[in-house]
Parts: C-alpha cells; sequence; structure tokens
C-alpha cells in the first residue's frame, strides 16, 4: 500500500487494539512511538515500531521527558484501566498534542473522554458491529 506523508504517531497501550494500531501505522511505512507499562508488551513490539518504551502514561514527567504533545497524533489504547485512560488523556492534551485518538470500553467512558479533550473517541466493539452488519445489509456498497 502507498506511503502516505510522513507524520509522527505515538501509541500508549499495546494490547490487541493498540497493537493492531502500531501493525498498520508501520507497515505503512509511519514512525511509531510506542508506549506500554508492561514489558513483555513492549518486548514484543519493539522490533516493528521505531521506538519502543516502558513507561506509565499516568505520569506527567514521564510523558513530558517522552515529548507527547509534539506528536502529530496520539493514540490512547487502554480500555480497563479507565482512570489511567482518562489521567493519560488528560496529560497529552495538556502536553499540546494536536490529535488524541482514544478508545473507550463504554458510551459513558467515551463522554468522559471527549469532555477530558480527546479529539477521537472509538468504541471498537461498537464500532465494528455496526460495519458488520452494514456490510450485510448493503453488500453492494464499498465500506470503509
Ligand atoms: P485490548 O482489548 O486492546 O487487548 P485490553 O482491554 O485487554 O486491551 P487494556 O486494559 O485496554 O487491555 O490495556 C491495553 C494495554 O494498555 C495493555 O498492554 C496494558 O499493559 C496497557 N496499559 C494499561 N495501563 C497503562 C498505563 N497506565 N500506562 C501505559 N500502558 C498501560
Amino acid at each position: 500500500m502507498a506511503k502516505k506523508p510522513s507524520n509522527n504517531y505515538a501509541v500508549i497501550g499495546l494490547g490487541l487494539f493498540g497493537g493492531s494500531v502500531c501493525k498498520t501505522l508501520t507497515d505503512r511505512g509511519q514512525d511509531v512511538l510506542a508506549i506500554d507499562i508492561n514489558e513483555t508488551q513492549v518486548n514484543t513490539y519493539a522490533p516493528m515500531v521505531t521506538q519502543a518504551v516502558i513507561a506509565d502514561a499516568t505520569d506527567e514527567t514521564a510523558m513530558n521527558n517522552l515529548a507527547l504533545g509534539s506528536f502529530d497524533h496520539v493514540f490512547i489504547c487502554i480500555g480497563q484501566n479507565m482512570q489511567a485512560s482518562i489521567m493519560a488523556t488528560l496529560i497529552v492534551k495538556e502536553l499540546g498534542a494536536k490529535d488524541v485518538i482514544c478508545k473507550a470500553e463504554s458510551p459513558l467512558h467515551a463522554r468522559v473522554l471527549n469532555r477530558v479533550g480527546a479529539d477521537h473517541v472509538v468504541q471498537p466493539e461498537v464500532d465494528m458491529g455496526q460495519r458488520v452488519a452494514d456490510r450485510v445489509l448493503e453488500p453492494n456498497i464499498l465500506h470503509y
């Protein structure tokens, strides 16, 4: 697939969702900083991305030292630890990140993320369920 114009990306939280975001971006030739609190997750993605770092996304100093505010796009892919997801979103927005995309586990979680400044909030299961149903209902339409 064609390489898109160069941007820099940070992905925080390397579970299934964040890992998939990392892989897609790197497959498209983009620079990716991958961050997780868990060493095993970081070691898994380190060979794939530009830089992989063990850090706690709720540690403001650590996020500042990693210059999260200077990234074009920051993905917060922490779901179950809602407190960490909300705090990380607030921190990276206050550091100046222009485009922060967050994963939410529930509609209420999504509302809180919007309130603290998330630019885009996705609920993967809900969004994918809609897309799968749309695809069955309208098979002749090109779905993205
Ligand atoms: P997925 O569905 O994407 O696999 P999950 O719902 O099973 O994710 P989550 O709790 O959303 O699990 O965590 C996703 C990743 O975020 C994990 O790899 C976890 O180690 C990481 N993570 C959780 N809290 C923090 C934090 N404070 N700082 C950085 N990474 C974190």
